[in-house]
C-alpha cells in the first residue's frame, strides 16, 4: 500500500497518531569526540531529547511523547530490565489515546529484546524498535533517519496486530526472527530464510507478509509483577568441546541449557553424554543450531525422544534461550516444551 504520512496514520488529518518513545540507549545514543569515529564511542550517551532533535518532521508524521527507560548499552541488557520495558510498553498501550510505541535499542541484543517483547506484549497496538550502526555523532549517522522510519512504520494501522516488529536500513522485520549478522554494517539485521515482512522509505509504508507463529495477545506469557527470570544459558558445541562448562552451570542451579549445535544441531559425543545427564537431573535441554540458518529436526541429529532434549525448531539459540526462560517462569510440563517451539 502507498499512502502519503498524513493519510496514513490512525488518525485522520485532525488526529496524528499519538507514538510513545522509550529510549533505552545503544548506539542510536553513541556519542564520539570526532565525527570521523564509528567504533570507539560511547553507546548511551545521549538522552532522548537530544535523539529527537536530530530528526525534522517526525511531528508531521505523528504526536510525539518520550520516556528514557534506560541508558545503556545494550550488551549490558538484563532480564530485569527486559521486565521493566515490558510493563512500560505494556502501560503506554493500555493508554486509550496512545496508538503505538518505538523503542530505541542498541543493536548487540535487539533481537533478544525484540523477542522477548514479542512474546509478552498484551497488546494489538504496534509496537516497532529501532537501532543504528553508526553512533549519533558520526558522519552519515543512521539513527535519525531509522528512528524517522520505525515512527513512520508506529504510526501506520497496517503494523498493529503483527507482534514486535525491527525497522533498521529501511526493512521492517519480524521479532521472531531478526538477526544482527555485521558487527559494523550499517545493513547489519537480517531474517535467514525468511526475509523481511516488508519496507518503509519515506511516506511509504508497505507491509507484504505476516508473522503467523503466536506472539503478544496470542501469547500465554505473562510477565506483570516479575522481577526475575530461570537461568537459562547457552553453550555451543565444536570439536573437542569440553563438559566442564555444563557441570558446573548443573551445579550453579541452571534451569535449562539452550547448546547451538553444529549443523543440523549434531552435538560433540561426550557434551551430548553430559547434556543427557543434565536431561536426567531435570535441566530443560534445548537443541539448537550455531550455523545461523535452518532447522534443527527433532530426533534428527540426536534421538532427543531417548535423551529428553527439546529441538529448537528454526529459532536462533539466543532467542530459543528467551523461550525457555519464560516456559521456566511458567512451570510449563515438561511434554509441553516441544510444542512450544512449534507455535512460537
Ligand atoms: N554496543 C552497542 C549496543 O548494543 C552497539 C549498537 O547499538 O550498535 O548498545
Amino acid at each position: 500500500m502507498k499512502t502519503s504520512s498524513s493519510m496514513s496514520g490512525h488518525g485522520s488529518a485532525l488526529r496524528l497518531p499519538q507514538v510513545v518513545l522509550l529510549a533505552t540507549g545503544g548506539t542510536i545514543a553513541g556519542y564520539a569526540a570526532d565525527a570521523g569515529r564509528t567504533a570507539t564511542y560511547q553507546a548511551g550517551a545521549l538522552n532522548i531529547e537530544t535523539l529527537l532533535a536530530a530528526v525534522p518532521g517526525l511531528t508531521d508524521v505523528a504526536r510525539m511523547r518520550s520516556e528514557q527507560v534506560a541508558q545503556i548499552d545494550s550488551k549490558d541488557m538484563t532480564c530485569a530490565l527486559w521486565l521493566t520495558l515490558a510493563e512500560r510498553v505494556n502501560a503506554v498501550l493500555a493508554e486509550p489515546d496512545v496508538d503505538g510505541v518505538v523503542i530505541t535499542h542498541g543493536t548487540d541484543t535487539l533481537e533478544e529484546t525484540a523477542y522477548f517483547l514479542h512474546l509478552t506484549v498484551k497488546s494489538n497496538k504496534p509496537v516497532v524498535m529501532t537501532a543504528a550502526m553508526r553512533p549519533a555523532t558520526a558522519l552519515s549517522a543512521d539513527g535519525p533517519l531509522n528512528l524517522l522510519n520505525a515512527v513512520r512504520v508506529a504510526a501506520h494501522p497496517e503494523a498493529a496486530g503483527q507482534g514486535v516488529l525491527v525497522v533498521v536500513n529501511h526493512q521492517i522485520h519480524c521479532a521472531r526472527d531478526v538477526v544482527k549478522t555485521s558487527t559494523y554494517s550499517v545493513q547489519a539485521f537480517q531474517s535467514p530464510e525468511i526475509g523481511v515482512l516488508g519496507w518503509v522509505q519515506d511516506e511509504w509504508v508497505e507491509l507484504q507478509r505476516r508473522a503467523l507463529r503466536r506472539h503478544t495477545v496470542q501469547s500465554e506469557f505473562d510477565v506483570a509483577g516479575r522481577h526475575a527470570l530461570p537461568m537459562v544459558e547457552v553453550l555451543s558445541s565444536y570439536a573437542n568441546a569440553s563438559t566442564v562448562p555444563v557441570e558446573a552451570l548443573v551445579s550453579a542451579g541452571v534451569r535449562g541449557l539452550v547448546v547451538a549445535g553444529t549443523g543440523n544441531g549434531s552435538l560433540y559425543g561426550p557434551l551430548q553424554q553430559a547434556l543427557a545427564d543434565a536431561a536426567r537431573q531435570g535441566v530443560r535441554v534445548v537443541r539448537a543450531s550455531r550455523t545461523g540458518a535452518g532447522h534443527v529436526m527433532r530426533n534428527g541429529a540426536a534421538a532427543d525422544d531417548t535423551l529428553g532434549f527439546v529441538s529448537a525448531g528454526n529459532l536462533q539459540p539466543y532467542k530459543a534461550r528467551v523461550l525457555a526462560m519464560l516456559a521456566l517462569a511458567h512451570d510449563m510440563p515438561t511434554d509441553r516444551w516441544q510444542s512450544l517451539f512449534e507455535v512460537y
